[in-house]
């Protein structure tokens, strides 16, 4: 008997309401042409969950998706609920999914395709054939660590403070997360950090190479963070694997993201792995609610389709829905559509829910 697969779906806010849509079709898709049996459940998340919960992320909704199969994530955040107190931002709804279902490791793939060749703001001959996976520590660093906040210390005078802790295992299991992915690819890893001036990449450092004597067959390399945003866009293709801490895995994943024409190219996957060995995981584009675009039907939805893809490839063991979907994505562009975003000049522009149409056309 077909397993049934239980997938939440929570669109967010802004453009993550109009790329949930094409979400749906391809999904719609699958279970209609390839007889997956897969239950979707919509839930909200970030502004509409406060606009309509109160609270970025209830826990009733936190119950719900942490017992599907998989999550798939649009986007948090807009300019509505800015003004309030930082634990009530949408993106604490987010950050509360990472943290309690304890989705340590983000992967997230930059990979150029040949017909976006022209779409970077880089040279071809810089980017053409560009594959390459930054694996982001996603649960601990900065964006975690205590004691964190703003006060007050005289008259006009305030403090924000934030803590940049690691503990060695944290490092460790995202270490081994990144040895085992290099063995799977060009067995290269390069470990981001800024150990000359901060300890608790000093210790990151430490970890990896201690790590690294379990991998004789990786070739483990290290780089300033400031260094690694410089030759990401020098000779992005000097990288195969790439570690890095929470903050800099955010920076240096939106640079590569350039490299692929645009930031609505690039999925994510989320993963943790519990006690028992289960795997939890989540499913985002990299990118944000992008509300100067919201609405106007001007949002790339490939980012989110291309992350049902690494779904079906990390949560369900299926490569072959993974390399279909990459496929579909690859000949539309091949075709000539294209969303504002990666338009260039000759090609044929579209709009959000064009774009999916044209994945299902291909699909079919
Ligand atoms: P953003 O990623 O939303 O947008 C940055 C720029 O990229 C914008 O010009 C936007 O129009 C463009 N862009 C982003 N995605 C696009 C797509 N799919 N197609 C076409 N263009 C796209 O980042 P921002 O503007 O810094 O943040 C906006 C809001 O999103 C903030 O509230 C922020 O906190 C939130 N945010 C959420 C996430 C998330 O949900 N994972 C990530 C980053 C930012």
């Amino acid at each position: 008997m077909k397993k049934k697969l239980k997938i939440s779906l929570l669109p967010g806010d802004g453009i993550g309401q109009e790329i949930s849509i094409e979400a749906k079709k391809v999904l719609t898709w699958l279970v209609k042409k390839i007889d997956l049996d897969i239950e979707l459940n919509e839930e909200l998340v970030g502004g509409a969950s406060i606009d309509t919960l109160g609270t970025p992320l209830s826990n009733e909704t936190l119950d719900r998706i942490s017992k599907s199969d998989a999550i798939i994530l649009g986007a948090v955040g807009g300019p509505k609920w800015e003004s309030l107190d930082f634990e009530k931002r949408p993106e604490r709804g987010l950050l509360k999914i990472r943290k309690e279902l304890d989705l340590f490791a983000n992967f997230r793939p930059a990979i150029v395709f040949e017909p976006l060749i022209n779409s970077s703001s880089l040279k071809p001959e810089i980017i053409k054939d560009l594959d390459i996976l930054i694996i982001r520590e996603l649960t601990g660093g900065i964006y975690f660590g205590q004691p964190r906040g703003i006060e007050k210390i005289e008259e006009d005078n305030h403090r924000g403070f934030n803590t940049l802790v690691y503990t060695t295992k944290e490092i460790k299991r995202i270490a081994k997360v990144a040895f085992d992915t290099a063995m799977t690819r060009s067995r290269k890893l390069c470990s981001v950090d800024k150990a000359n001036v901060l300890e608790s990449t000093e210790l990151w450092r430490n970890v990896m190479i201690e790590t690294s004597r379990e991998y004789p067959d990786v070739e483990l390399s290290h780089m300033y963070v400031d260094n690694a945003a410089m030759q990401l866009v020098r000779d992005p293709k000097q990288f195969d694997v790439i570690v890095t801490t929470n903050m800099f895995g955010d920076i240096l994943s939106d640079c590569a993201s350039m490299l692929t024409g645009s930031l609505g190219m690039l999925p994510s996957a989320s993963i943790g792995i519990t006690n028992t060995g289960d795997t939890k995981a989540m499913y985002e584009p990299v990118h944000g609610s992008a509300p100067d675009i919201a609405g106007k039907g001007l949002a790339n939805p490939l980012a989110m389709i291309l992350s049902i893809g690494m779904m079906f490839k990390y949560s369900f063991a299926n490569e072959a829905i993974f390399e279909i979907i990459n496929k579909a994505v690859e000949t539309v562009l091949k075709k000539g559509f294209r969303t504002k975003d990666i338009f260039s000049n000759g090609k044929t522009i579209v709009s959000t829910s064009h774009m999916g149409d044209k994945i299902l056309e291909e699909l079919n």
